[in-house]
């Protein structure tokens, strides 16, 4: 199994590098993306060898950025992907939709979907001989890239916004990474990255790696078609920060059909923000494929991205295949969540409260067919983001320790 990168792409003029250390055009200055030798990929990929890999995203290797001369011991792993695509029915019964699909990522070994990026990104770095990784991250970035660092014996670097949820500062510090706390936005962190970047011989998952780090989001998109029996997925939602995650769910069900794994079938997908930082959602909504920066201001801490890299990239995704983009308050983000979790067992973070708010938004509106079934990406895991339900959620009652106090309550709760 070789590996099926031919170089980087840009995505604005054409222009071809070689598989180096970079995310921008010299030309231009756009956006580089990996291109592959997808003769080369149909020939050798098939649903058995996919079948027969390992039991993380590193099944789809032949798919992914490893550099030609992959040593695939060499991976740096912590088994992220291959998280359950579970029926929904009690949610989707709330929703008024007949079959949902919940794509479970928070059940990753850093409980959030990053682990899939983080894997390969870091992976290439080492190909590309870096030992040192760093990244400007809303809090889940931050904490992947810290294990994943830690398990390959990397140092790390993080540039994180210090208003961060407390959860996510421990789940990042706790690998002891060098964990930079920027009294500002994610945003301000991220212009700090950039110039960071050009100085530092740091591999930086989302600046200078980032071709490839975002390939890793294309495994949602196979794993979604592989568990449900190689077959595409009718609708996608998922929820947009960058938007490359969705924008890449696009991809992967793109290269399905390329290098036919799975039969062409139409598919949708569709994105959800929190009001409070939406401007992906509200440059779609005007018809526009201009987004206006925006200074975030939302619960969704992972989802705040003000200036977001893939914003017109994932308006393209929504527009050609038939979508839609949402936006909900964060008081729906806070009713979501308690929704998903009454209903299906799953504590999600507050970015699975976007997309299932948003998704519960757009059938009111009449953009859905609820006959047709739609797939719901569950980015994050709730306990991370704790500080959003503690001021609603607490005991049915507190009693003294005696049964007469227990009948008291229980007669008081239920009759
Ligand atoms: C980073 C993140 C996303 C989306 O990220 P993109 O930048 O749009 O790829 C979604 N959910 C969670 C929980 C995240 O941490
Ligand atoms: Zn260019």
């Amino acid at each position: 199994m070789g590996s099926h990168v031919k170089g980087l792409r840009c995505r604005a003029c054409g222009l071809d590098t070689d598989p180096i250390a970079a995310h921008v055009c010299t030309a231009c200055f756009g956006p580089l993306e990996v291109v592959y030798d997808y003769d080369g990929m149909a020939a050798e990929v098939t649903r058995e060898q996919i079948a027969a890999g390992p039991r993380s995203v590193w099944r789809y290797a032949p798919l992914l950025p490893e550099l030609p001369g992959a040593d695939p011991t060499a991976r740096v792993d912590l088994q992220a992907g291959l998280t359950p695509l579970q029926p929904a029915p009690r949610l989707a019964a709330a929703l008024g939709l007949r079959e949902l699909w919940l794509k479970n990522d928070t059940t990753n070994p850093t409980w959030s979907f990053k682990d899939r990026v983080v894997t390969v990104a870091l992976t290439v770095a080492r190909q590309l001989g870096f030992d040192t990784a760093a990244c400007v991250s809303t809090g889940n970035l931050a904490g992947s890239v810290a294990a994943h660092a830690a398990s390959a014996g990397m140092d790390a670097v993080l540039l994180v916004p210090a208003d961060l949820e407390r959860a996510k500062i421990a789940t990042s510090a706790v690998y002891e990474p060098t964990l930079i706390a920027v009294e500002g936005s994610y945003d301000d962190c991220n212009r700090l990255g950039a110039e960071a970047a050009g100085e530092r011989g740091w591999a930086f998952v989302n600046v200078n790696v980032r071709p490839y780090y975002a390939e890793g989001s294309k495994t949602l998109g196979y794993e979604i078609a592989e568990q449900l029996g190689w077959r595409m997925p009718r609708h996608v939602v998922a929820p947009m920060a960058s938007g490359s995650m969705l924008v890449k769910i696009d991809k992967a069900l793109q290269e399905l059909v390329t290098t036919g794994l799975v039969a062409d079938e139409p598919w949708t997908v569709s994105g959800a923000q929190a009001a409070g930082c939406a401007p992906i959602s509200t440059a779609f909504a005007a018809g526009s494929d201009e987004v206006e920066p925006v200074k975030a201001d939302t619960i969704a801490k992972s989802l705040a991205i003000g200036t977001p890299a893939d914003g017109p990239y994932a308006i393209d995704a929504v527009r050609r295949t038939g979508g839609w983009m949402q936006a909900c308050t964060d008081e729906e983000i806070v009713s979501a969540m308690r929704l998903l979790a009454r209903t299906e067992g799953i504590f999600g973070e507050t970015a699975a409260g976007v997309t299932v708010a948003c998704l519960q938004r757009a059938v009111a509106a009449g953009e859905m067919d609820p006959d047709e079934p739609t797939v719901a990406i569950i980015s994050g895991q709730g306990l991370k983001t704790l500080d959003a339900l503690t001021d609603t959620m607490g005991p049915s009652t507190t009693i003294r320790p005696s049964i007469v106090a227990l009948e008291d309550a229980l007669e008081d709760l239920f009759d």
